[in-house]
This record gives C-alpha cells, sequence and structure tokens, in this order.
C-alpha cells in the first residue's frame, strides 16, 4: 500500500513540475516592449534569442501573451527551418 502511495506521489511530482513549467501566474504581463496584454506562458531567456522579439526583462524567464507567444512559436520555426536548409547546402 505504501509503495503504490510513494509511487503516486512522485508521479503527482514529476507532472506538477511540467505542468508549472511554461505557464505563469496571473497578472504577470507580457515582456515585449509595447505589449500590455497579459502574459501567457514563460520562456527562458536564451530561448527568445532564437526569436526576434524584443523583451525587456531582468530575469532568466519572460513571459509573453498569447500573441507574442504564436509570433515567438511562428519566428523560432522559420530560423530552425533557415538554418536546416543552410545546413542542407554543404
Ligand atoms: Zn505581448
Amino acid at each position: 500500500m505504501l509503495y503504490y502511495t510513494n509511487k503516486f506521489f512522485k508521479y503527482i511530482l514529476c507532472n506538477i513540475d511540467a505542468i508549472i513549467m511554461g505557464i505563469i501566474a496571473k497578472g504577470t504581463i507580457c515582456n515585449v516592449t509595447g505589449c500590455q496584454n497579459e502574459g501567457v506562458r514563460s520562456l527562458t531567456t536564451n530561448k527568445l534569442d532564437k526569436s526576434d522579439l524584443v523583451v525587456i526583462s531582468h530575469n532568466k524567464h519572460v513571459a509573453l501573451c498569447k500573441i507574442h507567444y504564436k509570433e515567438w512559436k511562428k519566428n523560432t520555426k522559420k530560423k530552425r527551418m533557415l538554418e536546416l536548409s543552410r545546413y542542407n547546402k554543404y
């Protein structure tokens, strides 16, 4: 019985990490310059470096609103494709 409860708690703990990562506290404003929307996603700054979004942030994480998160996703996808085609040339 105890074995099962431990396993269950471990399972919950592992998943809580996954759930919390990328989701941010309510009321956080998007970090993109000039944007006043509520943030829905949190990214590490080095992930954001790959996109063209201009962000003001003093810590390792930045908040993005729905619109900018979409833009970031589009942006990084484009960059990845470019990188791929560059590699394929040689
Ligand atoms: Zn935004």
